[in-house]
């Protein structure tokens, strides 16, 4: 059998300009989606990010698409949830974002939608390489080429949808630092937020492929300067995101970055019944869920994992720790504009963000990491799916849906993972009490180094 080349990693097709993203491949991404869905007549909804390559990707893109007798519609420069929120509004075929995240500068990236705007799954992606790797496109003759479409227009009514399903009082506005990292959610979310109500203090809000202001991603130390905002300014809250704002990140009114996975509890119980997120999330979010009659649904780390399980447990809301958070009642696709206003709900209605994460309950934990070869990943992690269970006699719950994860009877957790890019695999313990939780990590520990 002829093995297929992996276009798709965990969101999208990422890597280098010209290396790995090339415009070769993009116009061949393009002519094999429009293959996929149908090709003359069919519709594709297009978006990209601030990176110096988005507009030649697109541009080539486009013409792909036209080739092939699609009609584009382009929204432009927008943050990557415009372009699933517009697929589902405008009943697209298909949606692109040209978008490498969180990555540097010299990445780029495509990610696909698919009409009811949530992400392609896995299948659907493999479908795609096969394409691509086919070759068999059908362009139009001359005659039936596509027209292509501006719809800038679209990002307002965006805004206006997102500012109809929050409940916002404008009589209270909340001061509010929004750092945008001269990504895609520059522009957008600080106006949005202003038609909030809110004071809004912008940081590298002016778009910029070379993220001049901060590192896209979004991690404790890149908001170093939004934190010293925060409090010197006496925000509210300040909210940061990734390069194409499907994540947000909050700081509380003291300028602490908010704990990401007390931040998704707090989110969480706002909703109740049914919340979807990932294996290595805290136990903190089962036990606010459950003080509320509500559960919690585990899947694989990953925002389409998350957005099935949405789909099939009907669930109200889903977020990873990463700050991707789904919000169903608005569009499945992960959208950190609308995870930014929902924390100003939040904290309108119910008080200062530092008191709201300090009332949820505190789990101790350890990360460690043991190196493994890639190739050796495979065998190992059968061992520890057959032998782990072993070495413990408190265990509650067993979960083998991506790596081994233990939970015990008081709450505790362990989750042994292997690293999706790097030569490691991950032990995540999370203890009750740390006397447990050294105690459950030691074991981990010895178990997996006993195993390679
Ligand atoms: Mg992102």
């Amino acid at each position: 059998m002829i093995e297929i080349p992996k276009l798709f990693g965990t969101s999208g097709i990422r890597g280098k300009y010209n290396e790995k993203i090339t415009l070769e491949l993009a116009i061949n991404v393009a002519r094999s989606l429009a293959s996929y869905i149908g090709g003359k007549d069919h519709t594709v909804i297009i978006g990209r990010d601030p990176r110096t390559t988005g507009k030649i990707i697109e541009n080539v893109m486009v013409s792909a698409l036209l080739e092939c007798g699609c009609n584009v519609l382009n929204l432009g420069m927008v943050p990557t949830p415009v372009v699933g929120y517009a697929t589902l509004k405008l009943k697209g075929n298909a949606g692109i974002m040209i978008t490498a995240s969180h990555n540097p500068s010299p990445d780029n990236g495509i990610k696909l939608w698919n009409p009811n705007g949530m992400a392609y799954k896995q299948d659907q992606e493999r479908e795609i390489e096969r394409l691509v790797y086919e070759k068999t496109f059908k362009p139009v003759n001359w005659s039936e080429i596509g027209s292509e479409y501006d719809i800038s227009w679209f990002t307002n009514e965006y805004l206006d949808d997102l500012l109809n399903i929050v409940e916002i009082n404008k009589e209270k506005p909340l001061k509010v630092v929004v750092d945008c990292a001269n990504g895609a959610g520059s522009y957008l979310s600080p106006i949005l937020l202003r038609k909030a109500g809110c004071n809004v203090v912008a940081m590298n809000a002016q778009p910029d492929g070379f993220f001049p202001g901060r590192n896209p991603e979004p991690s404790e130390a890149n908001l170093k300067e939004l934190k010293d905002a925060v409090k010197s300014i006496g925000a509210d809250v300040g909210i940061a995101h990734d390069g194409d704002a499907d994540r947000m990140i909050a700081v509380d009114e003291k300028g602490n970055v908010a704990d990401f996975d007390k931040l998704l509890a707090l989110i969480s119980t706002q909703f109740g019944g049914n919340v979807v997120t990932t294996v290595d999330a805290s136990a903190c979010i089962d036990t606010c869920m459950h003080k509320i009659g509500g559960s919690v649904i585990r899947t694989p780390v990953g925002d389409v994992h998350v957005a099935e399980a949405i789909n099939k447990h009907n669930a109200t809301f889903g977020g990873e720790p990463s700050g991707s958070w789904l919000h169903p009642d608005f569009c499945m696709c992960p959208d950190g504009l609308l995870s930014g206003l929902r924390i100003i709900e939040i904290i309108q209605k119910k008080g200062k963000l530092s008191k709201l994460l300090n009332d949820i309950e505190n789990y101790p934990t350890i990360r460690s990491k043991i190196t493994c070869e890639n190739k050796d990943k495979t065998s190992i992690m059968n061992k520890v799916e057959a032998e782990f269970s072993n070495c413990f006699d408190d265990i509650k719950e067993i979960t083998n849906i991506d790596g081994t994860r233990l939970s015990f009877n008081d709450g505790s957790w362990v989750l042994i993972r292997p690293s999706g890019t790097e030569p490691y695999i991950r032990i995540t313990a999370e203890g009750k009490t740390s006397k447990h939780l050294e105690k459950i990590n030691k074991i981990s520990v010895d178990f997996l180094k006993s195993c390679i």
